[in-house]
């Protein structure tokens, strides 16, 4: 369905997001949780993209056995990285084919193998890519006549990339200029920053539905991960001593983890949030936990 449309109907939208697995083991497991996650009907789920390698299409095959074998409503994450301009659009044409609604348009982490070199590139930011969809939508070679929903990312912390925060802001603007239809957030541990963040965008004029991003903690060593991978996440010291005073018990790190989720969802809801999108990390329990704890038997049981 195009996210306007999953708007328009949802006044908050729920959405998970899943990685490619590597393996035909991981992607069993996966289809486990997936199978899992569906009873809580989110209103789309997303689909991670490594450009380098053997990855690209691990993305699409996801892509296609959620489309094809659950009711759920996929979303392919696509990046600049790595891409020339006509692979680009041969990727495009193979979504709106197989009727995906909606792309979320990325930079990219750039690969680790030598050898790669940005500046080969045909897409340099985020918004030339938004620019080229659009461009793609409007060929009318999509089967809805407005094309692909287009989503791109945001960052309540600042971009580690970008020292210069009010720069940053208009780069995030051009990309809506350029025709994106809503923000996913990078994950964040203080809801200030997402208000923040939510307040800086509405003063620059941008006007598009904002998703706040939440990975729960579900173990010590995925917390490192998270500082690695997300650098510059602020990790508040209130949910850094609770993990401490866990000490080395796996379950009370997930406790902790999943509670501390918990609050942070219950005061987005009270404070009129447009989405949450759960990074599942490819685990089913966290998600599940934090949806009994929010009093949601699904996605679509709001206000009821
Ligand atoms: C929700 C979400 C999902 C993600 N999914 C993936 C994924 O599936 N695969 C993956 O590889 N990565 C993914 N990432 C990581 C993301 O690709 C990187 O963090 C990347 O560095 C930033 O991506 P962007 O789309 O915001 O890039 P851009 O909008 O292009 O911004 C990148 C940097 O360049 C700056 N910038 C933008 N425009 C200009 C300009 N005209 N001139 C100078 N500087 C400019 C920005 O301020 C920023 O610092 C995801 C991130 C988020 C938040």
């Amino acid at each position: 369905m195009h996210i306007q449309d999953i708007f328009a109907s949802n006044p908050t939208t729920f959405s998970f997001e899943f990685f490619p697995p590597k393996t035909p083991e991981a992607a069993e497991s996966l289809f486990r949780t997936i199978l899992e996650l569906e009873p809580y009907l989110p209103h789309f789920v997303s689909v991670t993209y490594g450009a380098g390698g053997s990855t690209r299409e691990l993305t699409h095959d996801l892509v296609l056995r959620l489309k094809t074998q659950t009711s759920l409503d996929p979303i392919p994450h696509l990046t600049c990285v790595c891409h020339k301009e006509p692979e680009i659009r041969s990727i495009l044409e193979r979504y709106a084919a197989e009727g995906i609604g909606n792309i979320l348009a990325l930079k990219g982490d750039a690969p680790r193998t030598p050898g790669y070199e940005c500046g080969q590139d045909d897409f340099h930011h985020a918004a030339d890519l938004v620019k080229f969809i659009k461009r793609f939508n409007e060929s009318g070679a999509h089967p809805d006549r407005r094309g692909f929903g287009i989503g791109v990312a945001g960052f309540p912390e600042g971009h580690p990339g970008m020292p210069n925060r009010l720069l940053e802001l208009d780069y995030l603007k051009a990309k809506v200029d350029a025709g994106a239809d809503y923000i996913v957030t990078q994950l964040f541990f203080d809801n200030h920053d997402f208000y923040d963040f939510r307040d800086r965008c509405e003063l620059a004029g941008i006007r598009v539905p904002i998703i706040a991003g939440i990975m729960p903690v579900t173990s010590l060593g995925g917390l490192k991960r998270m500082a690695e991978l997300s650098g510059g996440t602020h990790f508040p010291a209130k949910l850094l001593r609770a993990l401490q005073r866990c000490g080395s018990d796996p379950e009370m790190v997930a406790a902790v983890g999943v509670h501390y989720a918990s609050e942070q969802c219950l005061d987005l809801l009270e404070n009129e949030v447009r989405g949450i999108h759960f990074y599942t990390l490819n685990k089913s329990d966290a998600t599940r936990r934090i949806f009994a704890s929010l009093g949601l038997r699904n996605s679509r049981a709001q206000g009821t």
